[in-house]
């Protein structure tokens, strides 16, 4: 179908709040038709928008633990014990918008005012790289120091360019200020791997309400831009909601409608989901006190029905959730984490202030903590960036994941990735820990998988580095 581009006319269409409201106001939900949701799940096709009202209602206990259970089991069954981690990296917090949540907002003045050089730059990614990791997410507030968009082409640069000790940067991810085509065009030449901006809400009101200056007040034109990254020849885009805006059952509808559009559209969907909750920020009355909680219960859910909806889409859980709800959340469906995070611009290698920082966090451990957790509960971790650097992106990387043959090169990349790690970046007790959680990894794989892992493994330990199938 031909792309309309006129951003009024396709944001218009891509989200319809009449269908969303007549879904959730009609369906009937009872035991039966939980189960049957379920069933379909678990069949690993994603759902139809009129599931997720039925889950979405659970409150029984036990249709509640089966709600979970069926995400685990989807979850293993695609992802399996493998969690791929990543570092934000603020360049700046320079911002000409008045996003009523947001720390970074032009109207606050509490927050000290700066854009990293590319020097300052290269020091926060060999702060990064020196801890041991290989992606990151770069991430800016809504206005350009006076460089203008260059300043984004040249720090994307800067951070492939530096390396620290044996470390480097290999897949940098963006998410910064809609673009329009042709800035889409030059960010992709610059090798950037996920693009990911998210709607804050799909609720037009709400957006309206929260949304008071700047041109992220106009809902279309950030509904948009994926259209325009992919248009671009951007493959994998992230979306997300700012949970604790508006109702999150509504909220999850309007993520599936827009990941329909994408497929219509582009052939594929997005890349990945972000689920960040609402965090207390400075100089935001907004973020103390949302205007719809979301309590830890229904973010559960959130991320189970998310997992049940959309089973080979990546979801992403940042540090703003406390360990505790990041631990719980990882068997539901989480694919991805952030880790060791600062949310200040020089936070890395000048030590967090904590009231410079976008919002307050819930997880202050460093990388390796976080680490030997994850090991310590079974999952491996993954530095692994081999799919976006060899081209398997966008619609290839779906065909490979939908029929399952994904898990061959990611399985096995983990290993390798953590291994790497192991030998470069952690103390003996991580060590220890970690080559432990390898082992048993490679004792549970079947079909060969161990062995194309222990091939890849021999490399690593032979000093051979960034090695991936
Ligand atoms: N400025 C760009 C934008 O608004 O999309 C990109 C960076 S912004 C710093 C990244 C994300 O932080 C926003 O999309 C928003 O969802 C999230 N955020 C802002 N304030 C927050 C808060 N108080 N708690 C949790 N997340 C917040
Ligand atoms: Fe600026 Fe983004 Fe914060 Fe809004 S969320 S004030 S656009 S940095």
């Amino acid at each position: 179908m031909a792309l309309c581009f006129d951003y009024e006319k396709l944001g218009e269409s891509i989200i319809d709040e009449g269908t969303i409201c007549t879904v959730l106001e009609e369906t009937k939900a009872d035991d039966g038709a939980v189960r049957e949701v379920l069933a379909k799940a678990l069949e690993l096709q994603g759902l139809d928008l009129a599931d997720v009202p039925v889950l979405a209602r659970i409150t029984d206990p036990g249709l509640l633990a089966e709600l979970f259970d069926a995400a685990r089991k989807i979850k293993e069954a695609i992802y399996g014990q493998r969690l791929v981690l990543f570092a934000p990296l603020y360049i700046s917090n320079l911002c000409d918008n008045d996003c009523l949540y947001c720390a970074f907002r032009a109207r606050n003045t509490a927050v000290k005012r700066r854009a990293l050089s590319q020097a300052e730059i290269a020091r926060e990614v060999r702060c990064l790289t020196e801890e041991g990791h290989k992606r990151l997410l770069l991430v800016a507030g809504e206005a350009y120091p006076q460089e203008g968009f260059d300043y984004v082409l040249e720090s994307v640069a800067t951070v492939y360019a530096t390396k620290g000790g044996p470390g480097e940067i290999r897949r940098l991810n963006v998410n910064i200020a809609p673009l329009g085509l042709e800035e889409f065009r030059r960010l992709k030449e610059a090798h950037i791997g996920t693009y990911q901006l998210f709607q804050e809400t799909y609720h037009r009101e709400t957006y309206r309400e929260v949304h008071v200056a700047g041109r992220k007040s106009d809902y279309h034109w950030r509904l948009t831009a994926m259209d325009r990254a992919m248009e671009a020849g951007i493959d994998d885009v992230g979306i997300g909601v700012l949970f604790g805006l508006y109702d999150w059952p509504f909220e999850i509808l309007a993520l599936m409608q827009h990941i329909r559009h994408l497929e219509e559209y582009f052939g594929v969907g997005c890349h990945t989901i972000s689920v960040p909750r609402l965090e207390p920020a400075s100089g935001s009355y907004l973020s103390e006190h949302p205007p719809r909680p979301v309590s830890d219960l229904d973010f559960r859910k959130i991320v189970a029905i998310l997992r049940l909806a959309v089973p080979y889409t990546g979801i992403i859980m940042s540090t703003r959730e406390t360990p505790r709800m990041r631990r719980e959340t990882f068997a539901l469906g989480v694919s991805q984490i952030s880790a060791g995070s600062c949310t200040n611009p020089g936070g890395y290698s000048v030590g967090e202030a904590a009231e410079d920082g976008q919002f307050s966090l819930g997880d202050h451990r460093p990388l390796e903590e976080v680490l030997r957790d994850v090991a310590e509960m079974g999952y491996i971790p993954s530095f692994c960036t081999a799919c976006y650097r060899v081209g398997r992106t966008g619609r290839d990387f779906m065909d490979l994941a939908r029929p399952g043959n994904i898990r061959k090169h990611c399985d096995p990349n983990a290993i390798s990735t953590f291994m790497e790690y192991l030998l470069d970046f952690a103390g003996p007790e991580t060590r220890r820990l970690g080559e432990q959680s390898i082992e048993r990894a490679l004792r549970e794989m079947r079909n060969g998988l161990a062995d194309r892992s222990r091939a890849l493994l021999q490399r690593v330990l032979e000093g051979k580095r960034d090695v991936f199938c």
